[in-house]
C-alpha cells in the first residue's frame, strides 16, 4: 500500500499489516462471495485484530490517536478487497463505535467501547425506514419516555449488519413539536442492544451486489430501551447522525479507492496477456487511455480520502466537520469507481462480463454505494447548498466595470462606489441598472451591489426601485421572504436612462459603417 509522508509509524505498520492480511485471505473472501455466504471466520479475524480499535481511545482499549481515523481508513483500504466483511467492518465503525466514542458519556464509553475495541461486538446504523429514505429528518419511528426507559415503535430498512450486529445505532423521533422539527431537535440517537424485547429482524434483502452481506428490515414493537442508552441527550440525534454520515462517507470513499486499484490490476492483467491483431491489447491507445483515467482517479481520490481522515484526526468530528470533503469524496469516488469498473470490463472484452473475473461484481457493488449513505443526487444538492454557503468568500465573483480605453469590462474584487454625494433617486438607480446592462447584459444586479455602488441606505434604494417598477422602468425579483433581491432595467428603462450609442459595442476588426 502506497504510504503518505504524514502517516506516523503506527499507521505505516498498519498499512503493511492489512495488505498482508488482504493478500492472504483474498481467496477465502472470493470463495465466500461466490457462495453468497458471510465469511464469519474472516470477520472474526478482522475483529480480533482490533481494527475497530483504530477509532477508539486508548483508555478504552483502542489504539487512540496513533491510529485514528487515518488508521481506520488504512484498515478499510485493505479490507475493502475482501468483499462482505468490508461492509460489516465499516458499518461497525460508523454504526455505534464512532458515535459512542464521540458522543457517549463515561458510562456508555465504559460499557461499549472496550467491547468494540476488542472486537467482541459488531454495530449497525439505523436511519432508513420504509417510507423515509433521502429525507432522513422525517424519521417516523417513535420513542416515548416511560420512567427510565423509552418505548420504541417503528420499522427500519436496508440496515446493513441486520441480525449480525450486537448494537444498533437507532434514530427515533422524540418530539413532534414544529419548533423542534424546524431546528432538527426532534430526533434522538439510541444504542439498542440485540436481545431487547420487541426488537427483531423482519426481512433479509436479496441485493444485486454485496454478495454475502446481511442487509434487511428491523422491527421495533414496543421495544424498551434504557434512557441510559441515549447518546448526548434527547434531541441530539440529528447532529450525531450527520457526524456518523461524514465518517460513513469517508470509509465508503476509501473502499471505492481500493476497488479502483483492483480494477487497474485486472485491466492491466488482461491487456498484458490478451493478444489481438498480433499484439497484446496493451498497445492499443484506446485501452491505455482508460487505464490512465483509472490511475489518475485513484491518485487524486485517494489523496482526498486521506486528507479527510487527516482533517478528522486533527480537527475532531464536529457535525459539519469535513462535510463538503466527505460528501464530494463519496460522490466522485463512487463515480470514478463505476467508470473504472465499466472501462475494465470494456478492456477485458467478453471476459469482463463473466463471473470468472471479479469486475462484474464491482459494477454491482458500486451501484449500491451510489445510493447508500445518501444518493449521489441528494449529496450533490447538499454539496451545492453548503458549498456556496461555506465558501461564499472564496466564490465571490468580481465587480466588473467598463474600461474606457479598451471598451471592455475589467474585474475589480470589490464593488466601486460612485463619488460621494451621488444622490439616490430613480434616475441614479436607473443609471446604474443601465450601466449594469451594458456590462452584464441579461443579468440582474443584486441589491447588495446597488447599495454599495450608490452608497445608498436600504430605505432610499427600495423606494427608488419600487418607483421604477411602478413606472415599468425596472423589474425587481423578490426572495422567498418578499425582500427585494435582484433588479434590472426594462427596455423602456434602458431607453430612458441612456442614448443608444451608450449600449453599442463593435469589435475593432469590424467596420462600423457596414452596420445599420
Ligand atoms: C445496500 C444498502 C445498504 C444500506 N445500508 C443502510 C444502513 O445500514 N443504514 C441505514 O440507515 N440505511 C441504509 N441504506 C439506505 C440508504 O441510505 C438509502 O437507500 C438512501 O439514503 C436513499 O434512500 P431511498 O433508497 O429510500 O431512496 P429515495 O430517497 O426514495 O430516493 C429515490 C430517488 O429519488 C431521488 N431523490 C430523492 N430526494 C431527492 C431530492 N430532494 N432531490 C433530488 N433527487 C431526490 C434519489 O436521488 C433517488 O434517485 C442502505 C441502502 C442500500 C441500498
Amino acid at each position: 500500500m502506497d504510504k503518505y509522508p504524514w502517516w506516523n509509524k503506527t499507521q505505516c505498520e498498519l498499512a503493511d499489516k492489512i495488505e498482508e492480511f488482504a493478500d492472504k485471505h483474498l481467496s477465502r473472501a472470493a470463495e465466500a462471495a461466490y457462495k453468497k455466504e458471510f465469511p464469519y471466520d474472516l470477520m472474526d479475524k478482522v475483529l480480533k485484530d482490533k481494527w475497530v480499535g483504530t477509532i477508539i481511545p486508548e483508555e478504552y482499549g483502542g489504539m487512540g490517536k496513533e491510529a485514528g481515523v487515518t488508521g481506520c481508513c488504512i484498515g478499510m483500504e485493505g479490507i475493502a478487497r475482501l468483499g462482505a466483511i468490508a461492509t460489516s467492518f465499516a458499518t461497525t465503525c460508523f454504526g455505534g463505535a464512532h458515535q459512542t466514542a464521540h458522543f457517549g458519556n463515561d458510562e456508555q464509553k465504559e460499557k461499549f467501547l472496550p467491547k468494540f475495541a476488542k472486537g467482541e461486538i459488531m454495530g449497525a446504523v439505523c436511519i432508513t425506514e420504509p417510507f423515509i429514505g433521502s429525507d432522513a429528518a422525517g424519521i417516523e419511528t417513535v420513542a416515548v419516555k416511560e420512567g427510565d426507559e423509552y418505548i420504541l415503535n417503528g420499522k427500519k430498512r436496508f440496515i446493513t449488519n441486520a441480525g449480525l450486529a450486537d448494537v444498533y445505532m437507532v434514530y427515533a423521533q422524540t418530539s413532534n413539536n414544529p419548533g423542534d422539527i424546524k431546528g432538527y431537535k426532534h430526533l434522538t440517537g439510541f444504542l439498542v442492544e440485540k436481545g431487547t424485547p420487541g426488537f427483531s429482524v423482519e426481512k433479509i434483502n436479496e441485493l444485486i451486489g454485496w454478495d454475502g452481506v446481511r442487509n434487511g428490515y428491523l422491527n421495533l414493537d414496543d421495544a424498551p430501551v434504557p434512557a441510559a442508552n441515549i447518546l448526548a441527550g434527547e434531541g441530539m440525534g440529528w447532529n450525531i447522525m450527520i457526524s456518523g454520515l461524514n465518517f460513513e462517507r469517508t470509509l465508503g470513499a476509501i473502499a471505492g479507492v481500493s476497488c479502483i486499484r483492483e480494477c487497474v490490476r485486472y485491466a492491466t492483467f488482461s491487456m498484458d496477456r490478451r493478444v489481438q491483431f498480433n499484439q497484446p491489447t496493451k498497445f492499443y491507445q484506446a485501452n491505455q487511455l482508460k487505464v490512465a483515467d483509472m490511475i489518475g482517479n485513484w491518485k487524486m481520490l485517494r489523496l482526498l480520502a486521506y486528507y479527510i481522515a487527516y482533517q478528522i484526526d486533527t480537527g475532531g468530528m464536529a457535525p459539519l466537520g469535513p462535510f463538503l470533503e466527505s460528501t464530494a469524496a463519496k460522490i466522485f469516488i463512487t463515480e470514478g469507481w463505476r467508470k473504472a469498473a465499466l472501462d475494465t470490463i470494456q478492456i477485458m472484452g467478453g471476459d469482463g462480463l463473466t463471473r470468472f473475473y471479479p469486475i462484474e461484481g464491482h459494477l454491482r457493488d458500486v451501484k449500491i454505494l451510489e445510493i447508500g449513505a445518501g444518493t449521489n443526487e441528494v449529496l450533490r444538492l447538499l454539496l451545492y447548498r453548503q458549498g456556496v454557503r461555506i465558501h461564499a468568500d472564496d466564490f465571490k465573483a468580481p465587480w466588473r466595470e467598463m474600461n474606457d480605453e479598451l471598451q471592455m469590462p475589467i474585474p475589480y474584487m470589490a464593488v466601486k462606489p460612485l463619488p460621494e454625494g451621488t444622490e439616490v433617486n430613480e434616475n441614479t438607480v436607473l443609471d446604474v441598472l443601465a450601466e449594469y446592462w451594458r456590462i452584464n447584459p441579461g443579468l440582474y444586479i443584486s441589491r447588495d451591489q446597488l447599495l454599495i455602488r450608490l452608497r445608498a441606505d436600504e430605505e432610499s434604494l427600495d423606494e427608488a426601485l419600487l418607483l421604477l417598477e411602478e413606472q415599468e422602468l425596472a423589474v425587481n425579483y423578490r426572495d422567498k421572504r418578499g425582500v427585494l433581491a435582484l433588479s434590472r432595467a426594462t427596455y423602456k428603462g434602458l431607453k430612458k436612462a441612456k442614448p443608444n450609442e451608450y449600449y453599442q459595442y463593435f469589435p475593432e476588426w469590424v467596420d462600423r459603417s457596414e452596420f445599420f
